[in-house]
């Protein structure tokens, strides 16, 4: 269960932001979970809404957008989904992984701030 641990350093992140604008409450977090990180999401929503009682981001609506296990073939550079992390290519090249390791908050949204 590291999905606490990420949960805490989100908030911060996100909590930062919000002390940058005055405090101002956070409406929308969108997040890239990579496959190959294997972080369940609906932990990180569960710990945030835990988390966040009481600041800023409190009743925040997070978005984890899950990003497939995607790899390129080192020999024949054909790519494809990885499924049961099987990394051998049909032609016996190793594949390595294009996406899917991401973790990454890719907005946060705050109530009443003008960009
Ligand atoms: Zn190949």
């Amino acid at each position: 269960m590291h999905e606490m641990g990420i949960t805490e350093s989100i908030l911060s992140v996100v909590l930062e932001e919000s002390a940058k604008r005055g405090g101002k409450k956070v409406s929308r977090v969108v997040l890239e979970i990579g496959e190959l990180t294997n972080i369940v999401a609906d932990s990180i929503e569960f710990y945030f809404e835990l988390m966040a009682k009481g600041t800023a981001a409190e009743g925040a609506r997070l978005e984890p957008r899950l990003i497939p296990l995607e790899a390129e073939c080192e020999i024949c550079k054909k790519r494809r989904k990885i499924e049961n992390l099987d990394f051998v290519c049909v032609c016996g090249g190793h594949m390595k992984t294009t996406q899917g390791k991401e973790l990454a908050i890719v907005s946060i949204e705050i109530e009443g701030a003008s960009e």
